[in-house]
């Protein structure tokens, strides 16, 4: 069985630039897998010499009323079915109300959660990440998804224990 990793965060973070990446090497596959719904975007990574199922999903929204459950059913869905969740934040826009309220979310979960601060690119990398080690998650990760940079460091530490 390939380790299953969500990806998960407010829209416009880059999860799917980051999907992509992942998924685009000579032996990608992006599959459908029968009987799930395709609002959750399945594919086959193999980047680096790690092999594992990446999930993107359309975007968890914080609001007052916290997570919207409507939109956010999809994510949820994707973190239940996930080994790993990497938790993908702006770096350029620093901890937002939806970015506390997803975290909340995923502090209550037995998961394995990874946060990674995206978009790094063209800012001091440790600065812009962290204003995110307030969300309570641990370790922040920084990687530019649009660039190939962090991923690399990023994988190693989330999939090497699996
Ligand atoms: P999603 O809604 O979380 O799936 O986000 P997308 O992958 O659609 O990306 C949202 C926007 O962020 C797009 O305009 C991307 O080009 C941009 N983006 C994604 N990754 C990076 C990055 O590493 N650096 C920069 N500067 N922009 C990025
Ligand atoms: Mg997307």
């Amino acid at each position: 069985m390939l380790p299953v990793v969500a990806l998960v965060g407010r829209p416009n973070v880059g999860k799917s630039t980051l999907f992509n990446r992942l998924t685009r090497t000579r032996d990608a596959l992006v599959a459908d897998f029968p009987g799930l719904t395709r609002d959750r975007k399945y594919g086959q990574a193999n980047y680096d010499g790690y092999h594992f199922i990446v999930i993107d999903t359309g975007g968890l929204q914080g609001d007052e009323e916290g997570l919207d459950l409507r939109m956010a059913e999809q994510s949820l869905q994707a973190i239940d079915e996930a080994d790993v969740v990497l938790f993908l934040v702006d770096a350029r826009e620093g901890v937002t109300a939806s970015d506390q309220s997803i975290a909340e979310h995923l502090r209550r979960q037995e998961k394995s959660v990874w946060v990674a601060a995206n978009k790094v690119d063209g800012l001091d990398a440790d600065s812009a990440a962290a204003d995110f080690y307030q969300l309570g998650l641990g370790e922040v990760y920084h990687i530019a998804a649009a660039h190939g940079r962090g991923i690399n460091q990023l994988l190693q530490r989330t999939l090497q224990p699996l």
